[in-house]
């Protein structure tokens, strides 16, 4: 079985955590918990939990693990291990997540966002892995919207010079526009995530409905959510058309909830607009010859997960505390 890891994942809405092997073969004690607190205290402690119980149904010992990958959305200070996430139920300012998981469980504790863990795993064991492209993308679409960059040629995750790019789900869309998570305006993950669906339904019909009855009502024709889920796709194929324009990747994977339930909904749709001949280069500048493959990921909900895993077991990166 080899070295053992601890993977922890935070997102907008839910919390995960489990152990890894060196064989990736499985995750032990996978936990996974609806993020419910109101506040940022029991938020983290919230957090301890989860990983104690992972700990305790895994059947390891915390003496077995060598180290700990945690991994989240939003800004990272990878020198003191406080992370801001942009979806939380309550306001988002800097969260001592790493600092306080490496000072619980004395471990070293390796970060990384969260999209950049997803597309490691696609390299790893993804569509990424079968694939002869160089560069590969990862592009989630849950609470927010996010992007993970992979040069397979230089083994190196793409992630600008303080390493928060590409935050792609805060370029804007419209000037103005609909409220964001991270408290700007107008912003792409305001009008395509799931978020974003929400967002705009209650624009467009005055009402509120979960991101889940829209697309669900959607799939079964219902005209009201249909019209939301087809804005949303616009703002999705402009978004994506963007990132073809600027990074080119040979292969995008996509994943987040929406995704994975709603396939037809969110990813159907968007592929649709970005692949349409007859559009020409409505969306995107690439020649159509060379326009990214686009997937949705094999590995589900739990390829971040396993990502966080690979990062503390590769020591990706080394952005260690
Ligand atoms: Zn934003």
């Amino acid at each position: 079985m080899g070295e053992k890891v601890l993977a922890f994942e935070t997102g907008g809405s839910t919390i995960l955590s489990g152990i890894i092997d060196q064989e990736y073969s499985k995750i032990y004690g996978l936990n996974k918990k609806k993020i419910i607190s109101d506040n940022k205290r029991d938020y983290m402690k919230d957090i301890l939990l989860c990983i104690e119980e992972t700990l305790k149904q895994s059947s390891f010992s915390l003496k077995e693990i060598t180290s700990i990958g945690v991994v989240s959305a939003g800004k990272w200070n990878f020198k003191n291990g406080f992370v801001t996430p942009p979806n939380l139920p309550f306001r988002t300012e800097p969260i001592p997540v790493a600092k306080r998981i490496q000072k619980n469980f004395e471990k070293p504790v390796y970060m990384e966002n969260d999209v950049n863990a997803g597309v490691l795993a696609e390299v790893l064991f993804g569509h990424g892995k079968k694939s002869d492209s160089r560069y590969i993308g990862y592009l989630t679409i849950s609470s927010g919207i996010g992007l993970g960059l992979y040069d397979k040629q230089k083994e190196e995750i793409f992630s600008g010079e303080t390493g928060q790019a590409p935050e792609v789900g805060h370029n804007v869309v419209e000037k103005n526009g609909l409220k964001c998570g991270c408290g700007g305006r107008g912003h792409w993950e305001s009008y395509g995530s799931g978020n974003g669906v929400v967002n705009l339904y209650e624009k467009i019909h005055g009402e509120k409905m979960s991101a889940k009855e829209i697309y669900e009502t959607a799939f079964e024709d219902d005209e009201k959510s249909l019209e939301v889920v087809e804005k949303a796709a616009e703002y999705n194929a402009i978004g994506v058309g963007q990132i073809i324009n600027a990074y080119q990747p040979g292969l995008l994977v996509f994943g987040g909830t929406p995704v994975f339930k709603s396939k037809e909904m969110v990813f159907g749709k968007l592929k649709k607009l970005i692949e349409n001949p007859t559009r020409n280069h409505e969306y995107t500048y690439i020649d159509e010859e060379n326009m990214p493959e686009l997937r949705v990921s094999e590995l589900g909900e739990k390829n971040i997960l396993l990502g966080a895993g690979a990062i503390a077991l590769k020591k990706f990166n080394d952005k260690r505390l």
